[in-house]
C-alpha cells in the first residue's frame, strides 16, 4: 500500500458509511445546528453498523481498525454532518485513546466495552480561561485525600460536554512548575461536586453540546487517576494520533460537501444566457478547490497511514492539520462566494459550512502552535524530506 492508497476494505468502509451517513444525517444537520442539539441519536446508528469506537482492540468489544480507516469514517459522517462527527470523536477521541494507551486494566474494562458500543460518550477537559495554548498555566487542582482527589477549579470549550458521560480532566497535582505538574484524572458525569455548564455557542459547531466543566469540591476514587504528574509527553503523544483522527477529516468533510454544492450550483444558475460552469473564471475557481482537496487529502492519509506503520507523527500531524485547516477555510470560502448571496442564506447549507471549518484552526492547537511545533522539529534535525 502506498502512503495513503485505499484497500478494498477501506473503500468498502467509505461506501457503508456515505449511505448511512447520507440517509440519516444529511437531512438532520441543518435542525442540529439550528437547534443547537447534540445529535445523540446518531451515535446510536453508527454503533448498529459498528462504528463506534473502532479503534478499540477485540479484547475490549471494539474491531480494532486502524487510523486510516477512523479518517474515512470522520471524513465522510463530516460531509453529511459536522456536529455528528464530533459525536464520532466522542467514541474514538482523545478520552478512549487515552484510557487505552496509558488506563490501567481496571479502566480499561470499565470503560473501553461500553464506548466501543456507543454506550458512553467521552469528552476531554484542558482549556481554561487563563490556559488556552499555554497548557502548562493550568489551575485546576486536584488534591490528594486518602484514597481520594479533591477537585476544583474550570474548564472552557469542551466539545461534546453536554452529551458525554465520561470526562478525561487534566489537573494540576503537584507543585512542579509548567507541564511537570499537570497529569489527568477521569470524572463521570453525575459525580457530586462536578457539573457541566451552559452551552458555549460558537460561531460553528453549534450541536456538539460545547460546555464549561465546573469542579467544586469534587471528590473521585484514587483510582480514576489516569496519568500522574511528569507524564504529559505520553498523553501528548496520544493527542498526536488524535489530532489526525478528528479535526482534519472534519474539516474535509465539510469541504468537500462545500466543493460538491458548488459545482452543482454553478451547473445549473444560469447568468448572461448560460451555466456559471462555462465561464473560465468560474472553472478554475472549481479546479483550484480540487486541488486543496486532493492537496489536503494526500496530507492526511499520509500522516494516518505512518501512525499506522508506527513511524513517528509529531511533525506530520502538525503538517496536515495546518494545510488542511487554511485550504479548507478557502475551499468554504470560494464555495460561499460561488453561490452568491443564495451562500450567505440561512436556507442553504453554505454558510453553515462556512461556520463550521473556521473555529478548527484555534480549535485542538491554534495553526500557530502547530508552526512553532513544526519548526521545532526542524531546527531539532528531526524533519527530512
Ligand atoms: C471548535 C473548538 C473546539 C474545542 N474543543 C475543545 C475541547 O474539547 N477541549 C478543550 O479542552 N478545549 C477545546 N477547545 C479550546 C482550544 O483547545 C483552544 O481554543 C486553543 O488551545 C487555543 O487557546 P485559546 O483559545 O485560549 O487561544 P490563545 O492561546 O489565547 O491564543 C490566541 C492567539 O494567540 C496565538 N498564540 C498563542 N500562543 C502563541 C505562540 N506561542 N506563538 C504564536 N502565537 C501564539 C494563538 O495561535 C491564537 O491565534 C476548542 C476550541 C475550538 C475553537
Amino acid at each position: 500500500m502506498s502512503d495513503y492508497e485505499l484497500t478494498d476494505e477501506q473503500r468498502m468502509i467509505r461506501a457503508s458509511v456515505r449511505a448511512i451517513s447520507e440517509e440519516h444525517f444529511k437531512p438532520k444537520a441543518a435542525e442540529i445546528d439550528r437547534t443547537r442539539r447534540p445529535p445523540k441519536e446518531h451515535v446510536k446508528i453508527l454503533a448498529e453498523h459498528g462504528f463506534t469506537g473502532v479503534f478499540i482492540p477485540e479484547q475490549y468489544g471494539g474491531p480494532g481498525l486502524n487510523l486510516v480507516d477512523i479518517v474515512i469514517i470522520v471524513e465522510e459522517v463530516s460531509r453529511c454532518c459536522a456536529n455528528t462527527a464530533i459525536m464520532v470523536g466522542c467514541t474514538d477521541g482523545a478520552t478512549p485513546r487515552a484510557i487505552l494507551h496509558l488506563g490501567t486494566e481496571k479502566q480499561k474494562q470499565a470503560y473501553l466495552p461500553k464506548i466501543a458500543k456507543g454506550d458512553l460518550l467521552c469528552a476531554w477537559g484542558m482549556s481554561e480561561a487563563n490556559a488556552g495554548s499555554d497548557i502548562g498555566n493550568i489551575q485546576t487542582k486536584a488534591v490528594k485525600d486518602g484514597n481520594e482527589y479533591v477537585i476544583n477549579g474550570a474548564k472552557l470549550w469542551c466539545s461534546g460536554a453536554q452529551a458525554s458521560d465520561l470526562f478525561l480532566v487534566l489537573v494540576r497535582l503537584d507543585s512542579a512548575p509548567g507541564l511537570r505538574g499537570v497529569g489527568a484524572v477521569l470524572v463521570e458525569r453525575g459525580t457530586p461536586g462536578f457539573s457541566v455548564g451552559k452551552h458555549l455557542d460558537l460561531i460553528g459547531f453549534r450541536g456538539t453540546g460545547m460546555a464549561e466543566l465546573v469542579f467544586e469540591d469534587c471528590r473521585i476514587p484514587a483510582e480514576n487517576l489516569l496519568l500522574p504528574a511528569g507524564g504529559m509527553g505520553k498523553l501528548l503523544q496520544v493527542f498526536n494520533a488524535d489530532r489526525i483522527a478528528t479535526n482534519p477529516p472534519i474539516c474535509l468533510g465539510i469541504a468537500q460537501a462545500a466543493f460538491e454544492a458548488a459545482v452543482a450550483h454553478t451547473k445549473e444558475r444560469v447568468q448572461f444566457g448560460k451555466p456559471l460552469a462555462e465561464l473560465q473564471g468560474i472553472q478554475w475557481k472549481l479546479a483550484d478547490m480540487a486541488i486543496e482537496l486532493e492537496a489536503s487529502r494526500a496530507l492526511l492519509y499520509r500522516a494516518a497511514n505512518r501512525v499506522d506503520m508506527g513511524k513517528s507523527n509529531a511533525i506530520d500531524a502538525s503538517i496536515a492539520k495546518v494545510y488542511i485547516n487554511e485550504a479548507t477555510r478557502r475551499v468554504t470560502d470560494t464555495a460561499m462566494q460561488l453561490f452568491g448571496a443564495y451562500g450567505l442564506s440561512e436556507e442553504f447549507p453554505m454558510e453553515r459550512m462556512f461556520r463550521d471549518v473556521r473555529g478548527m484552526s484555534i480549535g485542538y492547537g491554534t495553526t500557530e502552535v502547530q508552526r512553532t511545533l513544526i519548526a521545532r522539529e526542524i531546527l531539532d534535525g528531526r524533519y527530512s524530506a
